[in-house]
């Protein structure tokens, strides 16, 4: 214990656990799904309902943060969390909407080259996503989506990615984070293997964004998508991102909207679009205002305590989580990969009573992530996790299984997580 309150003394990003809401005695573990509140997202949320009870449609220009430019401004913030130039980043849509997007802009299918590799593992969202864009564009997912194998059932090797790189394969989208087991990939590599060989490289950040830095620009990845509402604390349902690289602007939208349009020209109500310059071109309809409102007071947090500093704490709690679990409670299977280069922000541990060894976690204070057959995932969030949490929910999680207080519980999974 002395050395986890050592370590927190020490914690320079201690400060801001205080900024979050967290309810008394309970460790939360699950910012890899929906982040905690923080005063100041809950701030500026509240701000900017203000602002249309006092100014109306004038909102729109007026205030503080005027909402005709609001996703602009803020996508000038989140691109050097992306490793991006602020034009090549919109804060816009959901993962899903803008998977969509992307494809529909910057695929271009032909003859011999026309499938999309994403891997086996990956979330089921993003397959669908793929799934449906080749279908609208008359070709058949059974021999236009390719899938990495993985060896293991966690993880992907970077030789049986490039392996898969193919003649017909126009377009590889993996996510940086397996949302599983954890694994960081290769970011740099993938894309440089892909482009060797002409194929177009997109990533889904959606465990990775908040966690830890990225630098998509120097990497040369074509597009990315993700959200915020993990760990960038934006709530529920909050807006999300996408970046482009600039070699693609010239594209026009594949889905095509009027706040797509240059800002200048929008209100001109003009039947001929003229695009924006930028990846504000690939924006659709109105924005959702206040499911983005709480995005400006959680990136304060980030441009205060600095991405760098917040993956270095992050991969030593995940480390120490780690360590303590492989020494005193062997019984669970961490499958999360082993180096600091090839994890993200949360630990996947495996066991067939997984289910409810989540119930058992949360009634004893501590908030993990269930995902189906047998993970439970662990994210100590570096923002608002102290090391003596982590210490303590190790303790916690070491009684429920010493004592099978799992056991009172019902081993199916509750309806979110
Ligand atoms: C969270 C998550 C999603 C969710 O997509 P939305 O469109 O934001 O609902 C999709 N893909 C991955 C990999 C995720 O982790």
């Amino acid at each position: 214990m002395a050395a986890e309150k050592q370590l927190d003394e020490m914690d320079s990003l201690a400060r801001f656990k205080k900024e979050f809401y967290q309810t008394e005695n309970q460790i939360y573990m699950d910012g890899n799904s929906l982040g905690l509140m923080s005063k100041r997202a809950e701030a500026k949320l509240l701000e900017v309902v203000e602002s249309w009870k006092i100014h109306g449609i004038d909102g729109w220009t007026e205030g503080k943060d005027p909402w005709f430019t609001m996703a602009e401004n803020l996508s000038a913030r989140i691109a050097p969390l992306v490793g991006a130039k602020p034009h090549e980043v919109m804060v816009t849509g959901s993962i899903t909407s803008n998977i969509h997007q992307m494809l529909s802009t910057i695929f271009q299918p032909s003859g011999d080259r026309f499938a999309i590799m994403v891997d086996e593992l990956n979330f089921p969202s993003d397959i669908y996503a793929v799934e449906s864009h080749l279908r609208l564009r008359g070709l058949d997912p059974a021999t236009a989506m390719k899938k990495v194998r993985s060896r293991d059932g966690f993880t992907l090797e970077l030789q049986d990615i490039i392996d898969e790189l193919t003649d017909e394969v126009a377009i590889i989208m993996l996510p940086s984070v397996l949302y599983r087991s954890g694994q960081l990939l290769p970011i740099r590599e993938i894309a440089e293997a892909a482009h060797e060989k002409g194929i177009l490289v997109g990533f889904d950040l959606a465990h990775s964004i908040g966690a830890l830095p990225h630098e998509l620009h120097d990497c040369g990845v074509d597009f990315a998508v993700w959200c915020h509402y993990k760990y960038m604390n934006s709530g529920p349902g909050g807006t999300g991102g996408l970046y482009i690289h600039e070699r693609h602007h010239d594209l026009l939208p594949g889905n095509a909207g009027w706040f797509g349009s240059d800002k200048a020209k929008q209100f001109d109500m003009d039947h001929s679009f003229s695009k924006a310059e930028g990846a504000g071109a690939y924006q659709i309809g109105t924005p959702n205002i206040f499911s983005m409102a709480p995005l400006l007071g959680s990136i304060e947090i980030f441009e205060e305590a600095g991405i760098e500093a917040v993956r270095e704490k992050s991969l030593q709690l995940t480390s120490m989580l780690r360590e303590l679990i492989a020494q005193k409670i062997p019984a669970l299977k961490d499958v999360t990969p082993v180096e600091d280069a090839g994890r993200g922000g949360h630990i996947a541990l495996a066991h067939e009573e997984a289910a409810r060894i989540c119930k058992a976690l949360k009634e004893a204070g501590v908030v993990p992530d269930f995902r189906a057959p047998n993970i439970i995932r662990l994210a100590p969030v570096a923002l608002y996790t102290s090391y003596s949490d982590v210490e303590k929910v190790v303790e916690r999680l070491k009684a429920i299984m010493d004592n099978e207080v799992y056991k009172n519980f019902s081993n199916d999974r509750n309806v979110v997580a």
